[in-house]
């Protein structure tokens, strides 16, 4: 019996055989073709990349019944790939100007652009590399005549065990054939994981070499409620799994059920629970999870998709649906949270040494007012449509606000010239997610209607711990005391000076966590990704506000995160009724 720790990609336990899906590197030979060649070469070429496409294009069909939006935005962009000048052009510059034959000309492309991806720091946009990498990969299929080796031939249900899947491959999972999978790449931020979680299929991921230790056909079991993978495991194991399973099952639907009850405590107080979406599609989801708003709409997701500058007016449109399809909730539309080497394209900066803590978000918008002015503008026109607010990210000074804030006005007076209606009085936030903006609060406080903490770069920014490098994931610590004072500090400024404050950072998501938060003053809402909402949601029900207070009094004298989690696990963790867990209780 062996068993393997990854990162939880989309919750639930699998149970079954595993299916080790080897994917082996075509390996392509450099060959020096004559002139008379380059135009059957070319020709040979352009023919696979329509082939390739061609079952794409069927893939993608096939897999139409599971295709969620997210999906489909991330399988369209593939199919564009095929199209890009960089990947197309430069295979055929080096057909015809260095006489090489195809496949090495596909190959030196692509290794080319993979040194680029090499030097950017961003765990999203690195990533990205695997997208180009699957599509090269099915036009050298073509080129050589092989045969892709993928899960659409799977006949029984299995767990997937893989180095990485492609959004293709996920596009072919279904359900019933995939009871789960396991991969060996991937973040938080990766392809597989979001779509991971957007077909419950559960997944752990990021388990170097994994795929070395089982063979198909395994018996395994994939917890990935706590990102455990058991291979081989004992009967007594089998046993308890099978429970453990039936009773999320049950405990998912159950809380379902209930998601639409509101956040009331024991003592009276309703928080508001909302979605953080990163597209318009993701909305439907979120209100079927029981969420009362939009807290974070993430709209870089919007710009990066394309890779390329949405106009104002398509933009306008994106916020014009998102108001209307959650009015009469709120929607916080974000303004731009990238910059430096998050993108390539009409994006291209300079590389920074330090992307974090580069030209991005508020900075970045800033610099480029254009960028910044046809956002804000369609924000503006959409606003007439449902209850659209705007919050400004990684704002560091009193500076940036207000100029960010004269921008917004001088966007109000071009279209009040040109007669075009928008909300005179929309509500203007920013994030709390440096530390400079967090010890600042009370001054903030003057200039915007709200706050919205951002837990996940405050805590990066904090503490000094990178929130995507896995060497130092072990600090990354909501519980380290500074943390809590410094959350507890912005929380009361913001009470005591009447500017509302939300939480919109992943510790919302965590009923323990948000135990925490609500414990140290008035906190309006959470916001999280939808899954998490009915979970934090029944856990509110279930607590005192009264209570809570006093716990966090008590936290507050505590030095070590040992002792800090020690107490939530004796004193708060009770309160988890079952089928709710927290990262705190997960056995390390
Ligand atoms: C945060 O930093 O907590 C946040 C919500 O923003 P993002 O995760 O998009 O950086
Ligand atoms: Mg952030």
């Amino acid at each position: 019996m062996k068993i393997f720790k990854g990162i939880l990609a989309s919750p639930g336990i699998a149970i079954g055989n595993a299916y080790v899906l080897n994917r082996f590197r075509l390996s392509v030979v450099e060959r020096v073709i004559d002139r008379a060649e380059v135009k059957g070469e070319t020709m040979r070429f352009m023919a696979a990349v329509e082939s390739a496409r061609g079952k794409m294009i069927q893939s993608i069909g096939a897999g139409v019944k599971n295709l969620t939006e997210n999906l489909r935005d991330i399988l369209h962009p593939h199919l564009q790939l095929l199209n890009d000048p960089t990947l197309i052009d430069q295979s055929v510059f080096t057909i015809e100007r260095e006489l090489k034959n195809a496949e090495w000309a596909l190959k030196t492309t692509y290794d080319n652009l993979a040194q680029r991806f090499e030097r950017i720091r961003d765990p999203y946009f690195k990533e990205r590399v695997h997208d180009i990498e699957a599509v090269v990969d099915k036009v050298m299929h073509e080129l050589m005549g092989r045969k892709e080796e993928g899960l659409e031939s799977l006949t029984e249900p299995v767990v997937v065990f893989a180095h990485d899947l492609t959004p293709f491959d996920t596009a072919q999972m279904s359900s019933k054939h995939v009871l789960g999978f396991v991969t060996e790449t991937g973040g938080k931020t990766s392809h597989t994981g979001i779509i991971a979680s957007s077909l419950r299929i559960p997944a752990v991921i990021g388990i170097p070499k994994i795929t070395k230790g089982v063979q198909t056909g395994d018996p395994v079991i994939i917890d990935a409620l706590t990102g455990v993978v058991l291979v081989n495991p004992t009967d007594h194991q089998f046993q308890i799994y099978n429970r453990k399973r039936q009773q999320f099952f049950y405990h998912d639907r159950e809380l379902e059920k209930e998601s639409k009850l509101p956040a009331a405590t024991l003592d009276g107080k309703t928080v508001t629970i909302m979605m953080n979406i990163e597209s318009s599609h993701d909305i439907h989801t979120g209100s079927k999870h029981g969420a009362e708003g939009i807290g974070l709409y993430r709209t870089e997701f919007l710009f990066v998709r394309d890779n390329r500058l949405p106009d104002e007016e398509e933009q306008y449109e994106d916020y014009r649906k998102v108001a209307e399809s959650i009015a009469p909730h709120a929607a916080i539309i974000r303004t731009l949270d990238l910059g430096g080497d998050k993108v390539s394209g009409d994006f291209v900066e300079e590389p920074e040494d330090n992307p974090a803590l580069g030209l991005r978000a508020i900075r970045y918008c800033l610099r480029n007012p254009a960028v910044f002015r046809a956002q804000l503008r369609a924000i503006l026109r959409a606003s007439v449509h449902g209850n659209l607010k705007v919050m400004f990210p990684m704002v560091s000074s009193i500076e940036e606000i207000r100029r960010a804030q004269n921008l917004m006005a001088s966007s109000m007076r071009e279209l009040k010239k040109e007669k075009v209606p928008f909300n005179r009085d929309i509500e203007v936030g920013m994030m709390i997610e440096t530390p400079s903006a967090a010890l600042m609060a009370e001054q903030f406080a003057q200039y915007v209607d709200f706050f919205s903490i951002g837990t996940n770069d405050l805590i990066q920014y904090l503490l000094a711990i990178d929130r995507g490098n896995q060497k130092v994931a072990h600090l990354y610590q909501p519980l380290n005391p500074a943390v809590i004072r410094l959350l507890h500090m912005v929380i009361k400024a913001a009470n005591q000076n009447n500017v509302a404050v939300s939480v919109c950072g992943k510790m919302s998501a965590d009923p323990l966590y948000a135990y925490l938060l609500l414990g140290m003053g008035d906190v309006e809402a959470l916001s999280m990704e939808p899954h998490s909402i009915p979970k934090v949601k029944k856990f509110i029900r279930g607590i005192s506000l009264y209570d809570a207070r006093k716990h966090v009094q008590k936290i507050l004298q505590l030095q070590h995160v040992r002792d800090i989690k020690k107490y939530l696990i004796a004193n708060i963790s009770p309160l988890l009724t079952e089928g709710m867990f927290s990262e705190l209780t997960v056995e390390d």
